[in-house]
């Protein structure tokens, strides 16, 4: 109770600061899949060390922060869910900076230029439990929720460790959910989406595959990698959940990614991300 109530009231509060958009969603569903990108702000101060390579080694020390909307013919998945909560934005379009974290733009405000509001989505899924994935997952508490066994035992231990605020997903645990055991799901059944597990950063991290018609497959990757100097050196961050599943989710990933022609997109490379059209332009 009162979800429903706070949910209108955020609508309300960022349909005051953003007049333009539009809550309802405007578009019948697409005969291919698609995928918006949002832009949940910047991740900025961070410790290169802390990944285990020294400030020379990499190309880009600061994260953006991002998460996705893949619009299906048969419905939606939201992946990932931003750093700071909506609420957290005065709605004057000044940013908010949270710890290391700078948003600018709230979340639904950009679901809503891609057409959709919370309402409207099928299932939703976390890359991992880090707190900046989850920012905004209360709000699709409505959704399916799609998640690992052992990620979802971690998120509502009795007092859960590490870079974790279980206030921003506390609504999912009354969530309808699809609960994996370390195993893939094939969303819509016919092989265009599907979630895989990538355990290794957390006890559950999962990554998305996508088919598009034009693009061809597309892997979003989560935290599987944080800098594409992971992939090259073969390095892991030194906060790992399990350092050996890491380096084995991502061999699985890297014999898909070849196997399939297809692209990985790591969740927080800035020049990934800044190549990629905003809502209400989209990748198909
Ligand atoms: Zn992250």
């Amino acid at each position: 109770m009162g979800m429903q109530h706070w949910i209108v009231g955020l609508v309300l509060a960022t349909s005051l600061a953003a007049p333009t958009v539009q809550a309802q969603r405007s578009e019948s569903p697409p005969a291919s899949p698609r995928i918006y990108v949002f832009d949940n702000g910047a991740i900025t101060g961070l410790d290169p060390a802390l990944f285990n390579f020294r400030r020379d080694e990499l190309q880009e020390v600061d994260f953006v922060n991002a998460s996705y909307l893949i619009v299906h013919p048969r419905g939606t998945l939201m992946f990932d869910a931003g750093a700071v909560p909506d609420s957290h934005f005065k709605g004057d379009g000044s940013a908010v900076v949270e710890g290391v974290v700078t948003a600018t733009q709230p979340l639904l405000p950009q679901l809503a230029a891609a057409g959709y509001a919370p309402g409207d989505i099928t299932y939703f899924a976390l890359s991992h439990y880090h707190s900046d994935h989850t920012g905004n997952a209360n709000a699709f508490a409505g959704a399916t929720w799609i998640v690992q066994r052992a990620e979802r035992e971690y998120m509502f231990a009795d007092s859960p460790q590490g870079i974790i605020q279980p206030t921003t997903y506390d609504a999912l645990r009354n969530a309808t959910t699809k609960l994996l055991d370390d195993e893939d799901f094939d969303v819509f059944g016919d092989g265009t989406v599907v979630v895989m597990a990538t355990p290794g950063h957390t006890p559950g991290h999962q990554v998305v595959a996508v088919k598009l018609a034009n693009r061809g497959t597309v892997v979003l990757g989560g935290d599987l990698y944080h800098y594409p100097e992971e992939r090259t050196t073969g390095r892991v961050p030194t906060f790992e959940f399990d350092v050996d599943k890491s380096r084995e989710s991502r061999a699985r990933i890297e014999r898909f990614l070849a196997a399939n022609d297809a692209t990985l997109w790591i969740e927080h490379d800035i020049a990934t991300h800044a190549a990629l059209p905003k809502p209400p332009s989209y990748v198909d």
